[in-house]
C-alpha cells in the first residue's frame, strides 16, 4: 500500500545533544556537527530520510545556542544539494527527551506519523528508514534493532548479580517510528511524572504500548566516544592530490653525477651540497607537495653538515616516511630531465627501474622523459641540468586533523 506524499511520517533529527566528554577532546565541536564528507553529521542522516522517499519532511532538533548557525548553514546547503524535503528547526532542551518533545511540538499539525532519529547514526541506509516506515503502517510503535553478541551481565559492587539470556537481548536503535499523538502523550506523561529514559520506545513501554521490532542494520552505530570516529574515517573516500616539483643544478667541479640514484659516469660533475641529484630532488618537492609539507630546503637545509654528499636515495626513503605518516600513497610519477648533455637514453630504462623501487611503485608507474633546450640558456650553454617532477597520490581522509571539523 503505497502512502501519499500528505501521509507521510516527519523525521525528527535529534542534534541537540551536548556530548560533553567528545567535545572536549573534539576542542569544543559537538560530535553531530563534526565534518563527514564535508557535511555535519547531522546532515547525512537527513539525506537518507530523503533518499528514502517515504519521509514527508525535517524538523532539526539543534542546541539553542547554535540554531541560528545551524539554521543558516542549512540554508546554505541548499546552494549545493537540497534534500527535496520541507524543513524547520527547533530549540532542544537539556535532556535528549526534552529535546524530543519540542521537536514533536514543532511539527505541522495533523502529521499523524513521526520517525526520531539521532544525528549521531550518519550511516543509517534509506532502505532501513523505508521499512520503519513500512512497519509503521501497520503498527504504532516500531523500532529497528540489532542481535547482540556479547554476553550481558549485570554486576554491583565489583560483583556479578546476573547473566542475561543472550537470545532475548537486542540493542535498539534509531529511527524509532511512531503515531505521533501516542508519542506526544507519552511524553508529556513523563514530564508530569519526572520520567528519564534513554529512547523513545521506552516512554511507550511505560506507558503499556506494543512496540514492535525490526531488524536493525550494524552498520548504523552511533557515534559515541573518541574511538568511534576511526568508523567515519574508514567511509571516507581517499582523496585524489597531485605535487609537482623541479631542481637545477650547476655543472662544475663537485660531485659525480647521479640521476634517479644512478651513477651517470660518463656525466658532467655537479656542484651540490648533497649529491646533488637533481632528479630525485624534484621528486621529492612533488612528493612533499602532495602533502602540503613545503620543500626539501625547509627540511633538509644544505647548511646542515649532516646532509653533506648524503645519498639522495636516503633523503627520499626520509620524505617517504614523511608523506607516509601524512597519509599520503603515491600512486605515480612523471618526470622529466632537461639536459644539453649527457644524453639520458641509453640510461632512461635503469633510472626508471630504479625509481619505481624506491617508490615501490611498478615500473609503468614511473615516466621518464628527457630533452634539451635547442642551445638555449644555461642548458644551452652546458651550465646545468634541471628537472621536473608531478607526482599523483592518493590522501587518505585523516581523522583528527583541522579538515575533519567545520
Ligand atoms: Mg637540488
Amino acid at each position: 500500500m503505497s502512502i501519499t506524499a500528505r501521509e507521510k511520517p516527519w523525521a525528527l533529527i535529534m542534534a541537540a545533544g551536548h556530548g560533553s566528554r567528545m567535545a572536549a577532546a573534539l576542542g569544543g565541536v559537538r560530535k553531530q556537527m563534526l565534518c563527514w564528507r564535508e557535511r555535519p553529521l547531522y546532515w547525512h542522516s537527513a539525506l537518507a530520510m530523503s533518499r528514502s522517499a517515504c519521509v514527508g519532511g525535517l524538523v532539526f532538533v539543534f542546541p539553542e545556542d547554535c540554531l541560528r548557525q545551524e539554521e543558516e548553514r542549512l540554508r546554505q546547503s541548499r546552494k549545493t544539494g537540497d534534500f527535496g524535503l520541507p524543513w524547520l528547526v527547533t530549540a532542544g532542551g537539556s535532556r535528549r527527551q526534552d529535546s524530543v518533545r519540542r521537536g514533536l511540538a514543532a511539527l505541522p499539525p495533523h502529521t499523524r506519523k513521526v520517525l526520531v532519529h539521532d544525528a549521531a547514526r550518519p550511516f543509517v541506509s534509506a532502505g532501513l528508514i523505508r521499512r520503519v516506515c513500512e512497519a509503521l503502517e501497520q503498527t504504532m510503535a516500531v523500532i529497528p534493532a540489532v542481535p547482540v553478541t556479547d554476553t550481558i551481565k549485570t554486576a554491583a559492587g565489583g560483583m556479578v548479580r546476573a547473566t542475561l539470556v543472550r537470545e532475548n537481548l537486542l540493542a535498539a536503535q534509531t529511527p524509532q517510528g511512531f503515531e505521533t499523538g501516542l508519542l506526544s502523550q507519552a511524553h508529556i506523561y513523563a514530564q508530569e511524572h519526572d520520567i528519564t529514559v534513554t529512547d523513545d520506545a521506552a516512554l511507550m513501554e511505560e506507558m503499556g504500548h506494543d512496540v514492535h521490532v525490526i531488524t536493525g542494520e550494524h552498520e548504523n552505530v552511533k557515534i559515541t566516544h573518541l574511538r568511534d570516529l576511526a568508523l567515519l574515517a574508514a567511509g571516507q573516500s581517499s582523496r585524489p592530490c597531485v605535487g609537482m616539483g623541479q631542481d637545477v643544478h650547476r655543472y662544475g667541479p663537485g660531485r659525480p653525477m647521479v640521476l634517479g640514484g644512478v651513477r651517470i659516469s660518463d656525466g658532467p660533475q655537479v656542484v651540490a651540497h648533497s649529491d646533488g641529484d637533481v632528479l630525485l630532488h624534484a621528486l621529492m618537492d612533488a612528493l612533499l607537495g602532495c602533502a602540503g609539507l613545503g620543500d626539501i630546503g625547509q627540511h633538509f637545509p644544505d647548511n646542515n653538515a649532516r646532509f653533506e654528499n648524503i645519498s639522495s636515495s636516503v633523503l627520499l626513503s626520509e620524505v617517504l616516511d614523511m608523506t607516509r605518516r601524512a597519509g599520503i600513497h603515491p600512486t605515480h610519477a612523471d618526470l622529466t630531465i632537461v639536459a644539453q648533455t649527457p644524453r639520458i637514453g641509453p640510461r632512461r630504462e635503469e633510472i626508471r627501474n630504479n625509481i619505481a623501487r624506491l617508490l615501490n611503485l611498478p615500473a609503468l608507474c614511473v615516466n621518464l622523459k628527457a630533452g634539451t633546450e635547442e642551445g638555449l640558456g644555461f642548458i644551452g650553454r652546458n651550465e646545468g641540468i634541471k628537472a621536473y617532477a608531478a607526482v599523483t597520490a592518493l590522501a587518505e581522509a585523516r581523522t583528527m586533523d583541522e579538515s575533519f571539523y567545520f
